[in-house]
């Protein structure tokens, strides 16, 4: 089969640090092009907008959007109407309601839509999944704490409305969480930390609860100095179970039971040309959905302004 010519958008800090690497390490992907306001990639054909690229005469068959949430809808509905394959980073949109027309236009052109989720390709995932299928979780705790200077340097668009704030990590570990429990969860309360002079919570705590009554509690944090935490513990029948470092480790009962280098985004674009070839999209709004309901339950709490 030919490879699937991909135009990458948006040369930010994801697309340098791991979808170009991915794709290059993915041989059922040429990248072709790209499209950016300003960057340059050697030896490719960058044009200033998606538009632009997809009026060149490049053969394209695939887009990955690179870009923050906010605009990612008018980026993919245009992707979508010009018969490409699409790949949209996560979130998947600045709003739940504004993926159903881009569902209905990948349906409509037979075209895969994928909103990827990547923490759920992280190599403990899909073991803890495996384990809390076989033993009934009885409490779960989420601590996803980091800090924002370090990880999203002058990136003001998570701040502003529809980037998420602490969600924009915080929804990874939701990812996590809609994906190893085996009964859908929703949000019971949250609390909203924004700083007075930002539009999105600095922090957040936020409940759950799946049908029967599992606690759930979150805990996110923007402002985490020193060591970070991306974990997700699990209390259940038979002891603890515990998913570190993002979803890299995994233990039960503080034995080790995975350890090992992520390779998230390889995982995505193997599942998004496994996708194209079989016709399908995969659309999962579930952590996105969970955010939404945070925002609507959530007590806004004004906080100390943040100059990031
Ligand atoms: P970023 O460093 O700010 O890059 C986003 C890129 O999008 C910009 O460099 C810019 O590229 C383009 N862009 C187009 N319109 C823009 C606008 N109005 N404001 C800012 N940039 C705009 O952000 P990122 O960290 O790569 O994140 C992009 C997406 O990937 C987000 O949804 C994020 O949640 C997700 N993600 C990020 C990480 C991470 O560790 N950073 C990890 C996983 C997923 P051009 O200048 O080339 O046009």
């Amino acid at each position: 089969m030919s490879r699937i010519r991909l135009g990458l958008v948006g040369l930010g800090k994801i697309a340098h640090s791991q979808h170009l690497g991915a794709i290059a390490a993915t041989p059922g992907f040429e990248l072709v092009a790209a499209a950016s306001r300003e960057g340059t990639l050697p030896g490719l054909p960058v044009f200033t907008s998606l538009s632009a690229m997809l009026a060149s005469d490049i053969d394209l068959d695939a887009v990955a959007l690179c870009t923050p949430p906010q605009g990612r809808h008018a980026l993919a509905a245009e992707a979508l109407e010009a018969g490409m394959h699409v790949l949209l980073e996560k979130p998947p949109g600045a709003s739940v309601s504004e993926l159903g027309p881009l569902v209905a236009k990948a349906e409509r052109s037979g075209r895969t839509l994928f909103t990827t989720w990547h923490s759920r390709f992280a190599p403990a995932v899909a073991p803890a999944r495996a384990l809390l299928a076989q033993h009934r979780p009885r409490s779960v705790e989420i601590i996803w704490k980091e800090d924002v200077r370090v990880w999203h340097p002058g990136q003001d668009w998570i701040f502003e409305p529809g980037g998420l704030g602490v969600f924009d990590p915080g929804i990874n570990a939701l990812s996590i969480l809609t994906t190893i429990l085996p009964e859908p969860v929703f949000v019971t309360g949250a609390s909203l930390s924004v700083p007075a002079n930002r539009q999105a919570p600095i922090a957040a705590a936020l409940d759950l609860a799946d049908g029967s009554g599992l606690p759930i509690h979150a805990e996110f944090d923007f402002r985490q100095e020193g060591e970070q935490s991306w974990d997700i513990h699990v209390e259940t029948e038979a002891g603890l179970i515990m998913l570190s470092s993002g979803g890299r480790t995994l233990s039960h009962d503080r034995r080790i039971l995975v350890d090992e280098p992520e390779r998230e985004y390889a995982e995505i674009y193997r599942r998004f040309e496994a996708l194209i070839a079989e016709g399908r999209s995969d659309v999962d709004l579930a952590p996105l959905a969970l955010v939404g309901d945070a925002f609507m339950l959530g007590r806004r709490l004004t906080v100390e302004p943040f100059e990031g």
